[in-house]
C-alpha cells in the first residue's frame, strides 16, 4: 500500500526506501508492462533485431570471464532485477552459456553448480520475482547438468534475493563472477537537492522531469548520474572475481544536450508532463507540489558514461556503444488509439507510479494517468511513430592495470586439474 500523499515529498531521503516498479501481477504492474525490456519477447521484428544484437553482446562479454575451477560455485548477479520475467530470463541466458563453456573447455570435466543472486531496492516485489522462478532443477541427486537442461521448465541455479542500493556494497570482496544489469542505472541514487531548491538556479520550475528543462536543472542532474555511477563502479570493483565480467543497459540518449532526454524524455517529458500540469491548473492541486516532484532518471550519452569509467580507472571497457531499442508501446492493434493511449499510460505508471502515489497520494495518481491515458490516446499516431528508446550498453573488465592479475596469484586461486594455468 503506498503511503499517503499528504506531507510526502519525493526527496532525497527517502527515495531508496520508496522506489520500485509496481509490484503484482495487475493492469498496472511491472510485470505485465515490460515486454520492450524483454530481449526478443513481443517485439517487432525490427525491435527483436536490435535484441539479439544485445544479446550477442551479452555472450560475447561472457565469451571473457575466466572458468574457474568447478569445485567453487558460478556467481552471477542481476542488479535491479525489479520482478517481471526479464531477470529470470536473462539470468537463465548467462547460465546457459556458461554451461556450454564449461562442457566445451578441455581443461574442465563438469560445469560448477551455479548461483544467482536476483538484487533490488528493499521495496521491490521479491515475492512476486520468487513466484515466477521455475523450480529448481534436481541436480543434486545425482543426474547431470545435461539432464537437468534438458529437463525444460526447472532452473539450473539456485537462488536468492539481494535486497539494498547498487549503489553500495552488496557482495563480500571477490565473490561474483558475472554482473548483470538491464534498464536500472539511469534511476538515479537521489533528485538532486538543488533541483527541489526554491532558491537555487537548477530548481526546475514547471517540469516535472530533466526534458526540456534549464542548463542549471539539467547539470546538475548529470552530475549526479555521474557520482551515482561512479559509486556503482567502486562497489563492483570489490565485489568481481577478478576475470569476471560485467554487462550493463541502461536507457541513453544520442543527443549530446542532457536536456534533449530522448524517448524518455517523450514518456516523461511530455503527455505525462502535461497531465500534471492539468491538474495545477484544474486545482487540484498547487504548482509548488508539482514542481516538488521530479523523475529521478537520466538517460546519459556515451560520453557522460565513458567519463566517469574512465576516471574511476577499475574497469577495462570491451564495447561501450549505444543502441537503438524497443518502443515501450507494445500493442495489438497499432490503429487503436484507446489501446496505444492505455499502452502509454500503464506504461509510465509502472515504472513512475509508486513515486507519483506516495507524492499525491492514491486518488490524485489515479486522476493524473487518466489525463495521461487521455492525452496519450489523442495523440496515439505520433506515439506510435515517435517513441523509442535509446539504450546505452557496456561491457566491462576489471583494469589489469590497478588490479595487476598475476601469474602466481591467478594459480593459487584456481588450480587446474592438470595443474596449469588459467591464462590462456
Ligand atoms: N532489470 C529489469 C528491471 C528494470 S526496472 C528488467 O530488465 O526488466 C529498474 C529496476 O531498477 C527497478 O526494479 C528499480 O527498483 C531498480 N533500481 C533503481 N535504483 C536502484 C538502486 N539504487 N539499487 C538497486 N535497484 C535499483
Amino acid at each position: 500500500m503506498a503511503p499517503m500523499g499528504d506531507n510526502v515529498v519525493v526527496s532525497n531521503v527517502n527515495l531508496e526506501k520508496l522506489l520500485s516498479m509496481k509490484g503484482g501481477k495487475g493492469e498496472g504492474s511491472y510485470a505485465n508492462n515490460s515486454q520492450a525490456q524483454l530481449w526478443g519477447f513481443g517485439l517487432s521484428p525490427m525491435q527483436a533485431l536490435h535484441a539479439r544484437s544485445m544479446l550477442h553482446l551479452l555472450e560475447e562479454s561472457l565469451d571473457g570471464v575466466h572458468l574457474n575451477s568447478p569445485e567453487v560455485p558460478f556467481v552471477v548477479v542481476d542488479l535491479g532485477c525489479s520482478c517481471s520475467n526479464n531477470s529470470i530470463y536473462i539470468v537463465d541466458v548467462i547460465i546457459k552459456h556458461m554451461i556450454k563453456r564449461y562442457e566445451s573447455s578441455d581443461r574442465w570435466d563438469q560445469p560448477p553448480e551455479f548461483t544467482a543472486f536476483f538484487s533490488d531496492l528493499p521495496s521491490n516485489d521479491f515475492n512476486t520475482l520468487f513466484q515466477l522462478l521455475p523450480p529448481l532443477a534436481n541436480y543434486n541427486g545425482g543426474s547431470s547438468m545435461e539432464e537437468c537442461l534438458a529437463s525444460n521448465g526447472h532452473r539450473s541455479y539456485f537462488a536468492a534475493g539481494v535486497p539494498g542500493s547498487f549503489y553500495r556494497r552488496l557482495f563480500p570482496a571477490r565473490s561474483i563472477d558475472v554482473f548483470h544489469s538491464a534498464f536500472s542505472l539511469h534511476w538515479l541514487s537521489q533528485m538532486p537537492e538543488t533541483v527541489l531548491d526554491r532558491r537555487s538556479t537548477a530548481y526546475n520550475k514547471g517540469r516535472v522531469f530533466i526534458h526540456g528543462a534549464s542548463e542549471s536543472t539539467a547539470s546538475a542532474y548529470r552530475k549526479q548520474f555521474q557520482t551515482d555511477l561512479a559509486a556503482f563502479l567502486r562497489a563492483r570493483s570489490i565485489e568481481m572475481k577478478r576475470g569476471g565480467s560485467m554487462f550493463l543497459v541502461c536507457l541513453g540518449r544520442t543527443s549530446v544536450d542532457p536536456s534533449d532526454q530522448g524517448g524518455a524524455g517523450l514518456l516523461f517529458g511530455t503527455h505525462f508532463q502535461d497531465a500534471w500540469d492539468d491538474l495545477v491548473q484544474e486545482g487540484l492541486i498547487s504548482s509548488e507540489k508539482r514542481d516538488n516532484f521530479n523523475i529521478p532518471v537520466y538517460a546519459p550519452s556515451l560520453q557522460d558514461f565513458k567519463e566517469v569509467v574512465e576516471a574511476d580507472g577499475s574497469f577495462t571497457i570491451n564495447k561501450l556503444e549505444v543502441f537503438k531499442g524497443g518502443s515501450p508501446l507494445v500493442v495489438s492493434r497499432p490503429d487503436d488509439a484507446t489501446e496505444v493511449g492505455r499502452a502509454l499510460a500503464n506504461s509510465c505508471r509502472s515504472i513512475s507510479g509508486v513515486l507519483v502515489d506516495a507524492h499525491i497520494g492514491d486518488k490524485l495518481s489515479e486522476e493524473l494517468f487518466l489525463r495521461v491515458e487521455r492525452r496519450a490516446t489523442s495523440h496515439a499516431k505520433e506515439l506510435l511513430e515517435q517513441l523509442q528508446f535509446f539504450h546505452i550498453v557496456a561491457s566491462l573488465c576489471l583494469s589489469l592495470e590497478k588490479f595487476s592479475l598475476g601469474l602466481e596469484e591467478v594459480c593459487a586461486f584456481s588450480p587446474t586439474k592438470d595443474g596449469k594455468t588459467l591464462l590462456e
